[in-house]
């Protein structure tokens, strides 16, 4: 009955690195290549990624950790931006619906994509230590939501997973044998 599969953690550190970037990493890099990415693709769509819709995203990218509403209206406040909630909304909406951005459920919070343009689910690593949010995306996960749920006769409406634990940065020590 247990599970027969098993996730090692061995030779994928650079990986892990890179789903939870460390304190040093530049993270001006992800803001900028995150804006072009999503100016590149809002062209391409012929939507209009207007300047309301460019500073929320950009607040939702200032770290990698899940932001909520109204931390971002607090932010625009700060930049010297008047915005009212329904219009902060709106906005998040808007990058909602490009894929640039998901809505973590249970923190109430979002968080930009690091793949917009490909369609999926989200599968979400949640660090209960310092707040950081990374995204899986594996499609043999959405492929054993999607059958598991068909098989239920379940119509799915918010695929997303949300996992919490420790991410690789807020770990004392990788001890390597840590399971069960
Ligand atoms: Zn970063
Ligand atoms: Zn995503
Ligand atoms: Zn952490």
């Amino acid at each position: 009955m247990a599970p027969s599969y098993r996730y090692t953690e061995t030779s994928k550190s650079s990986s892990a690195s890179t789903m939870f970037p460390d304190h040093e990493h530049d993270h001006g890099k992800c803001v900028s290549s995150a804006m072009q990415r999503a100016e590149d693709l809002c062209a391409e769509r012929s939507v209009r990624l207007t300047d309301i819709r460019r500073q929320v995203l950009e607040l939702v990218w200032q770290s990698h950790n899940p932001v909520g509403a109204y931390d971002l209206l607090d932010n625009l406040h700060g930049i010297g931006k008047r915005a009212q909630p329904p219009t902060v909304y709106r906005a998040l909406e808007f990058l909602m619906d490009q894929g640039l951005i998901h809505r973590i459920e249970s923190l109430n919070a979002y968080i930009g994509c690091r793949d917009p343009g490909e369609d999926h689910a989200g599968q979400f690593l949640i660090c209960r230590d310092c707040g950081a949010a990374a995204e899986l995306v594996d499609k043999r996960i959405d492929a054993a939501i999607g059958q598991g749920a068909k098989a239920a006769g379940f119509s799915v409406e918010h695929p997303t997973v949300e996992l919490e634990g420790v991410c690789a940065n807020c770990r004392p020590e990788h001890k390597g044998t840590k399971h069960g």
